[in-house]
C-alpha cells in the first residue's frame, strides 16, 4: 500500500498535521508505545498551549520565515482548535489548559485523520522513483510525501531522537549546530554557593548580551533554573550572564536604617544569609561594612559569572539549532526533495518560553496541511 502522506512523530506537530489533513490516507509512525509523551510533560502537566501575543520575535530563527508561518495560525485559532477545552491567562499571557495536558492530547487523538502505527521507530527514508520508503525495524511504508515531525534531542525519556536531522542529512540538507536550550545553568567553583540554596526561588532580572529576562529564578543542588533562566539559556554558548538579585529594590534603601541587612533586603533570609557567608561576612547594618564589604553586597545588582554548562539534553526543553532554513522552500518542503517536509522542533527554530514552542509546531503543521490539502 502506498500513503498519500507518511508522518515520522506522534508529537504536537505531526498528531496537529494528522488532524488537519483532508480526505487523504495518512499514517503517523510513532516510536513510542502511546502519542504525545512530550505534550503530557508540557507546562508542568498543565500544557501551556500558546500565548496571546505571538510573534516572530518570540523565537530564534530567520525571522521573515517564521513570520510567514506564524501568519497561518494566530493565537485565538489555538484555543478554537481546541475549544472544547477550557484554558486560563496567565502571567506572561501563557495559555494554560485547566484540565491538563491529558485532555489537550485526548483532543488532538480524537480529531486524527491518519491512522498511527505505535511501536515504530524510524530508521531513515530514501526516495526511490517518486515514492518514499521508509524503515522501521520490522517494516517498510511506503508514501508519495514523508513529513517529518520528530521533534528535538532533549529529553530522551520522552521519546526524543535524532532521526530527523539523520533523514536530512542523509538527503542533502544541512543542519545547523544543536545544543540544549531553555534548561538550567550548572555552576562553577565560585557559585557553589548556589547549591547550598536549593529549593530557595525568587525574582530577578537576568541579561545577556543585549537581552533583558525578568522572572522567578530557582535554585537547584546543581546550579539554577526558573523562567527567567531558561529564557537566558537560548542565548547562552559561554560566557558571563549577569543577574541582578535585587531589580526592585532601590540601593539608596541599603544606607538608612540600623537592621540587619537580611530584614532589609527584599529576599528569602536563606539566600542572604549564603550569600554572606559565601564572601565571609555577618549579617550586619549596611552602615556597618566597610567600603570593600560594601561593594561585595552591591553585586547583588549585578552578579556576574559564568556558568559551567547546562543541564544538558536530558533537561532542556527544548534543542535549539536544527534544519537550516535556506534548504527548505516557504511550505517547509526540501528544496532538493518533492514531497519531503520538516516541522516543529526538528527545525532550526526556537521558541521562547511561554507557549511558544507548542504553538509553532502547530502554525508549521498546518503550514504543510494546507499545501498537502490542495
Ligand atoms: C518538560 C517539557 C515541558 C514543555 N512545556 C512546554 C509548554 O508548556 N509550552 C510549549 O510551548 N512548549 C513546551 N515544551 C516544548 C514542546 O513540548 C516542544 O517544543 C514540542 O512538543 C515540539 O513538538 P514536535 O512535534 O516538534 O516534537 P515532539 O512533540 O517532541 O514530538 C516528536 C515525536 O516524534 C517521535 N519520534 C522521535 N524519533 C522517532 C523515530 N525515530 N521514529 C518514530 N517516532 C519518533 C517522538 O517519540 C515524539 O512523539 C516543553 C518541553 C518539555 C521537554
Amino acid at each position: 500500500m502506498i500513503y498519500d502522506v507518511i508522518i515520522v512523530g506522534a508529537g504536537a506537530s505531526g498528531l496537529f498535521l494528522g488532524a488537519n489533513l483532508k480526505s487523504k490516507k495518512v499514517a503517523i509512525l510513532e516510536k513510542n508505545s502511546i502519542a504525545g509523551k512530550k505534550i503530557l510533560a508540557s507546562g508542568g502537566g498543565r500544557c501551556n498551549i500558546t500565548n496571546r501575543f505571538v510573534s516572530a520575535k518570540n523565537y530564534l530563527g530567520e525571522q521573515k520565515f517564521i513570520e510567514q508561518i506564524l501568519k497561518v495560525l494566530t493565537p485565538d485559532q489555538v484555543l478554537k482548535f481546541f475549544s472544547e477545552l477550557k484554558f486560563s491567562e496567565e502571567k506572561q499571557n501563557q495559555f494554560f489548559c485547566d484540565s491538563g495536558a491529558k485532555s489537550v492530547l485526548s483532543v488532538l487523538l480524537k480529531r486524527q485523520n491518519a491512522d498511527i502505527f505505535y511501536n515504530k521507530e524510524v530508521l531513515g527514508a530514501k526516495k526511490i522513483d517518486e515514492i518514499f520508503e521508509i524503515l522501521t525495524k520490522d517494516e517498510k511504508f511506503r508514501a508519495r510525501n514523508l513529513v517529518i515531525a520528530s521533534g528535538g534531542l532533549s529529553y530522551k525519556a520522552l521519546g526524543a531522537s535524532d532521526i530527523g536531522y539523520k533523514i536530512a542529512n542523509d538527503s542533502g540538507i544541512e543542519t545547523s549546530a544543536l545544543a540544549p536550550a531553555l534548561v538550567g545553568f550548572s555552576v562553577q567553583k565560585d557559585e557553589f554557593w548556589f547549591k547550598e540554596l536549593s529549593g530557595v526561588s525568587l525574582n530577578a532580572d537576568v541579561e545577556i548580551n543585549s537581552h533583558k529576562f525578568s522572572g522567578d529564578l530557582l535554585f537547584t543542588h546543581r546550579g539554577i533554573s526558573g523562567p527567567a533562566i531558561l529564557n537566558t539559556s537560548l542565548f547562552w554558548q559561554k560566557g558571563r550572564i549577569c543577574i541582578n538579585f535585587l531589580p526592585k529594590f532601590n540601593e539608596k534603601n541599603l544606607i538608612n536604617g540600623k537592621k540587619q541587612l537580611s530584614s532589609v533586603l527584599p529576599l528569602p533570609k536563606r539566600f542572604v544569609l549564603e550569600f554572606l557567608k559565601n564572601f565571609g561576612l555577618k549579617d550586619r547594618a549596611f552602615y556597618e561594612f566597610s567600603d570593600k564589604e560594601r561593594q561585595i553586597i552591591k553585586r547583588l545588582f549585578a552578579y556576574e559569572f559564568a556558568p559551567a554548562g547546562t543541564f544538558g539534553f536530558e533537561r532542556a526543553e527544548v534543542t535549539k539549532g536544527g534544519i537550516k532554513i535556506e534548504f527548505l522552500d516557504e511550505n517547509l518542503q526540501a528544496s532538493n526533495i518533492k514531497g519531503l517536509y520538516f516541522i516543529g522542533e526538528v527545525l532550526d527554530i526556537t521558541g521562547m518560553l511561554g507557549g511558544y514552542n507548542l504553538h509553532f509546531a502547530f502554525a508549521s503543521a498546518l503550514k504543510v496541511a494546507r499545501v498537502l490539502n490542495l
